[in-house]
């Protein structure tokens, strides 16, 4: 089969590499879509410690039920579209015990871990498969909107302890897809403002062009007055880091109002993560922070609901199309910033 083989960071070779075949408890797949994540690209530009090359990254898959294994629940019938779920727990510790997969202390993953979806099939574990993370899809769904199910997932992931609420004032820092998801969420949920902040016009631009909400471009200026000049002066109920940028953890705090919840969804850079914040602030204003990682499979079979409603604009998310051979151009692409969801068709 053709796969995107990783030797390492900037050297994804396509070449031809032995088709996968389930053993007792695994299902193999045919690749149909796998989008690309920021973490993809992280990995292709830097390299990551659970990333051994040679081996196949990609997580976002969307697949064909191609091959079950003895043993493989009927459900999984040969023939049936799915999307997966990165994360294997281990399946026995405290977290996986309460079925918090994402949490659990040893887990391991599809594209990281395990070959991933940039190739023409894949195989899925047995302890992955016997968790559940293979999950049908509607026959008719397009394959491009399955792709946006686990970037999705993990958004719903984060709004879950953000709680938005019909009138709540919303703040998302960070225009890239996972920006764009949450503005998307908020808005649904009935939020009466939702702004979103970033440093690139460009990216701004789809915010508006998709009717997610109002844009504040920060680049060069004070973010914290250029966003309450935007916001009429008001404060916000919401507020979300959606980009890797430390100081704007430190902005979402100063812009809250009392009672607020903020999101620290998007992780920082590891050699410098520590925050000086003024935690007096938190405490007599009752603000609530939080954190979040990946998703569980709960979170998942949410995304499939809302990727099915036509009010939000799935179908436009996806901007960038590559097939398999021209993997290091979507590469390219997503390291240059530009446009919001990239996906390989792996056909
Ligand atoms: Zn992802
Ligand atoms: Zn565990």
């Amino acid at each position: 089969m053709k796969a995107a083989v990783y030797y390492g960071p900037r050297d994804v070779r396509v070449e031809t590499v032995p088709r996968p075949s389930a053993g007792p408890g695994e299902v193999v797949l045919r690749v149909r879509r796998c989008s690309v994540c920021g973490t993809d690209k992280r990995i292709f530009t830097h390299g990551q410690k659970n990333v051994v090359p040679p081996t196949i990254t990609g997580h976002e898959i969307v697949g064909t039920v191609h091959e079950a294994g003895s043993g493989v629940d009927a459900e999984i019938a040969i023939g049936m579209n799915v999307v997966v779920a990165t994360v294997v727990g281990c399946g026995k510790c405290i977290y996986c015990r309460r079925k918090q997969y994402n949490l659990c202390d040893s887990f391991t993953a599809l594209g990281y871990d395990y070959a991933g979806g940039f190739a023409e099939y894949v195989k899925i574990p047995a302890a992955a498969v016997a968790q559940g993370n293979i999950i049908p899809i509607p026959p008719a769904m397009s394959l491009e909107r399955a792709a946006l199910v686990e970037p999705l997932s993990c958004c719903l992931n984060g709004q879950e302890y953000l709680n938005a609420q019909p009138g709540d004032r919303a703040l998302v820092f960070g225009a890239g897809p996972i920006g764009l998801m949450h503005a998307a969420i908020l808005k649904a949920r009935g939020c009466s403002l939702v702004i979103v902040t970033d440093v690139s016009d460009e990216r701004l631009a789809y915010v508006r062009e998709f009717g997610l909400g109002q844009t504040v471009n920060t680049a060069g200026g004070d973010a914290v007055a250029m966003i309450l000049e935007a916001a009429g002066g008001e404060k916000f109920d919401i507020a979300l880091t959606a980009n890797s940028v430390k100081s704007t953890q430190a902005a979402a705090l100063k812009l809250v109002r009392k009672k607020a919840r903020v999101s620290f969804f998007a992780g920082i850079p590891k050699d410098n993560p520590v925050l000086d914040i003024d935690t007096n602030a938190i405490h007599y204003n009752e603000i609530s922070v939080f954190g979040c990682f990946a998703s569980n499979l709960a979170h998942y079979h949410q995304a499939l609901e809302m990727v099915q409603r036509d009010d939000i604009p799935w179908d436009r998310f996806v901007t960038h199309r590559f097939k398999l051979d021209d993997m290091v151009k979507a590469f390219a692409v997503m390291e240059a910033g530009q446009g919001i969801k990239t996906v390989i068709d792996c056909e």
